[in-house]
C-alpha cells in the first residue's frame, strides 16, 4: 500500500533544515539543492484526504441500535445480522475511526 506525503510540507521541512545548517562544506549545500530539485520534479497523485468520523449512538431499536454518522448524519441500524463493525466507512466516505471524545 502506498503512503503519501504533502509535497509542500516536505519541501518546507527540507528548506527549514537547509537554513539551520551552517559551517558545512559546499558539497553539503549542493546535496540539499539536488534534493530540492528532485522533489520538485516528482509528479503528484490525485489523493483524496481522509475524513475521520464516528458512529454516534442514537437509540435502541427492536433488533439492535441506531447510530448516526458524525460527519453527515446518515442513520444506520445494527441488528442480528449487521454489527457496528460491519460499517467501517459511511456512504459520505468518512472512515469511522474516531473515538468518542475526538
Ligand atoms: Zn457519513
Amino acid at each position: 500500500m502506498s503512503e503519501y506525503i504533502d509535497k509542500n510540507k516536505a519541501l518546507e521541512a527540507l528548506n527549514d533544515k537547509y537554513y539551520k545548517i551552517s559551517g558545512y562544506s559546499a558539497a553539503y549545500y549542493a546535496g540539499y539543492q539536488h534534493a530540492f530539485d528532485d522533489l520538485r520534479k516528482i509528479g503528484c497523485e490525485d489523493v483524496t484526504p481522509v475524513i475521520h468520523a464516528r458512529w454516534i449512538f442514537e437509540m435502541r431499536t427492536v433488533q439492535g441500535d441506531r447510530f448516526a454518522c458524525s460527519n453527515c448524519g446518515r442513520i444506520i441500524e445494527t441488528g442480528l445480522y449487521a454489527k457496528l463493525e460491519d460499517f467501517p466507512y459511511c456512504h459520505c466516505g468518512a472512515k469511522m475511526d474516531l473515538e468518542e471524545d475526538q
